[in-house]
């Protein structure tokens, strides 16, 4: 004999429950997915240096001594890769230090953390750097952050761009503008440039050195401070990094 079930509808409050339990498992996953495919990234990106390290080593150690004419290049190897490994490494660190963290918000005239950057990375840059400014909003954002965010797309401008052509830093409204005269952005990478690990095909066959988790780094910062960073092409040639901020209801 079968047993009579009851059917049952469910409240409304059960259903919402189980569709919200639902979809947070659900991210859960994609994100446990994501952080495997990091670490399997990451370790695959470590492995390459060591490799370098490894050969290099056992090249001084075969012909060092009948063959003394390798050594200079065998170490200046070395000092390649362990540049590279430093520049991953620091950059995971920064990653990891940034996944715990939450930063503080608060309003900031935007020409504030505009004339900061400039000042800094003027001080720091031997690039020649030309300064477009206009009147500019308050914004709500966490302006350390801000000024890191900044300063990676500021490096990938001098990175990407002919070392005798000028980096404009524009303000206006709610945005900051990095503008290179450089390698440009393909339409088709200009969403790829956020994900972790990738490198642009210009990047990649030019001997210009890079981890490709610069952007990937700048865009967790920026979607935790309420920042959107887009590219666009400079005429005739390069990018325009914008990004746009937050405007405060000050
Ligand atoms: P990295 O510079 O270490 O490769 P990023 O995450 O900072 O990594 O940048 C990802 C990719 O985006 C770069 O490899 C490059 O192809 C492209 N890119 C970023 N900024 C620029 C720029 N200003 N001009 C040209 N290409 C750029």
């Amino acid at each position: 004999i079968e047993p009579q079930l009851p059917t049952i509808t469910a409240p409304a409050e059960v259903r919402t429950l189980r569709e919200t339990s639902v979809s947070w498992l659900e991210s859960l996953r994609d994100q446990v997915l994501h952080e495997k495919d990091f670490i399997a990234n990451a370790s695959h990106e470590l492995k390459t240096p060591l490799a370098a390290f490894r050969g290099n080593l056992a090249l001084i150690h075969r012909r060092g001594q009948s063959h003394p004419e390798v050594i200079p290049q065998a170490l200046a190897h070395l000092d390649q890769e362990a540049e590279r490994m430093q520049a991953l490494v620091s950059q995971l660190l920064a990653m990891s230090h940034i996944e715990g963290s939450t930063a503080l918000q608060s309003d900031y005239p935007l020409a504030l953390i505009f004339d900061d950057f400039a000042a800094q990375v003027q001080s720091e840059s031997s690039r020649e750097i030309r300064i477009e400014r206009q009147t500019a909003k308050w914004v709500l954002t966490n302006q350390e952050n801000t000024l890191y965010v900044l300063k990676i797309i500021f490096e990938n401008a001098v990175k990407y761009s002919p070392a005798d052509s000028p980096i404009i830093l524009r303000l206006k409204d709610n945005l900051i503008e990095i503008i290179d005269s450089g390698l440009g952005i393909p339409v088709a990478d200009r969403k790829k440039v956020f994900e972790r690990f990738f490198r642009g095909d210009r990047a990649h066959s030019s001997t210009i050195n890079g981890t490709g988790l610069g952007l990937a780094l700048a865009a967790e910062l920026a979607e935790k401070n309420g920042l959107t960073i887009r590219f666009f092409d400079h005429q005739p040639k390069g990018t325009i990094a914008q990004v746009s901020f937050t405007v405060s209801h000050k």
